[in-house]
């Protein structure tokens, strides 16, 4: 039987759109159409298990999959054996202790002997003894931020992107506790095999994420300019530089990074470049 490499994700939820593009961008072709549980790739040899995102770092731990993706902040609650491989750049967020906008809680230290009801006691539990404030941490599963409403609790800490449900919660962002994405988790004891295929796997999510840090440029500039212009843009080794029909002028290409992006276009437009193209890249292998 040929040897698959188990990867976890998400079922559905957030983090599911962004892991099944970035396994789609690595040439990973696979679906959960008709709600499958199971999928084989077709041009991999990757399995994926679609799964509650709760239980990917357990999963991992015990190589019931040998890789996931899951938040940071799910690795960081549950605190399980596995290794973190790599930050995959989608599913944003940070973990924030919240409060009602008209309460009496100010500052972190007003929530000494207050109660905060949250689904992340473990994460919250060190924060507060770091900062020796001594709280009362309430479990809760869902619906957080509605807890100082009914009266559950006077503060939550609960994930927040936009912060549109703070606010419509009337709900005020006092302190960020852990910022976190999407990362990319391992078993901790691998076998040669199916570490060779994490490597495989590895090196085609770099490519893509490297991708999207970074544009492919194309430009005009006048001879006089071009030392200049070439210090702007150092590309891959240096810019590729062709002369152009008309006389004086060259055709520049090379690679800038996504963000120095508009500091560097001004730059080459104060240097007299004219006609520049900018250019998504979809892989890029260095
Ligand atoms: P499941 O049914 O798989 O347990 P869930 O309801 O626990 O799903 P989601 O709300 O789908 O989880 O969030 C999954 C992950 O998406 C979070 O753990 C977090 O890493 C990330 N995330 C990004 N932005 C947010 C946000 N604004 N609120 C909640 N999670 C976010
Ligand atoms: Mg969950």
């Amino acid at each position: 039987m040929e040897m698959n490499l188990k990867i976890a994700v998400q079922k559905k939820g957030r983090l599911y759109d962004g892991s099944m593009a970035l396994l789609k961008e690595c040439g990973i072709d696979v679906s959960n159409g008709n709600n499958q549980l199971r999928v084989q790739a077709a041009n991999f040899p990757v399995e994926v298990f679609f799964l509650r995102d709760d239980d990917i770092p357990e999963y991992v731990q015990d190589a019931v999959a040998d890789i996931g993706i899951v938040g940071e902040n799910v690795v960081a609650e549950k605190n399980k054996e596995v290794t973190g491989v790599e930050k995959l750049g989608f599913g944003k967020c940070r973990l924030s202790i919240a409060v009602p906008k008209t309460g009496v809680i100010k500052s972190l230290n007003d929530l000494k002997n207050k109660k905060i009801a949250t689904s992340y006691p473990l994460i919250l539990g060190k924060f507060l003894s770091e900062k020796d404030i001594n709280a009362t941490i309430q479990e809760i599963s869902g619906s957080v931020e509605i807890a100082p409403r009914i009266g559950l609790a006077e503060a939550i800490c609960d994930l927040v992107s936009s912060g549109s449900t703070l606010f419509s919660n009337e709900l005020y962002e006092l302190e960020t506790v852990l910022k976190s994405e999407a990362i990319l988790i391992s078993n901790k004891k691998l076998s040669a095999d199916k570490q060779m295929l994490l490597d495989k796997l590895l090196f085609r999510i770099r490519a893509v994420k490297k991708a999207k840090n970074n544009k492919y440029v194309l430009l005009n500039a006048p001879n006089d300019k071009l030392d200049e212009i070439c210090k702007l843009l150092p590309g891959m080794k240096s810019p590729t530089i062709l002369p152009l029909a008309e006389s004086g002028w060259s055709s520049v290409h090379s690679v800038i990074s996504e963000n120095d992006f508009w500091n560097v276009i001004e730059a080459l437009k104060a240097n007299g470049a004219q006609g520049i193209l900018i250019i998504p890249i979809e892989k890029m292998i260095i």
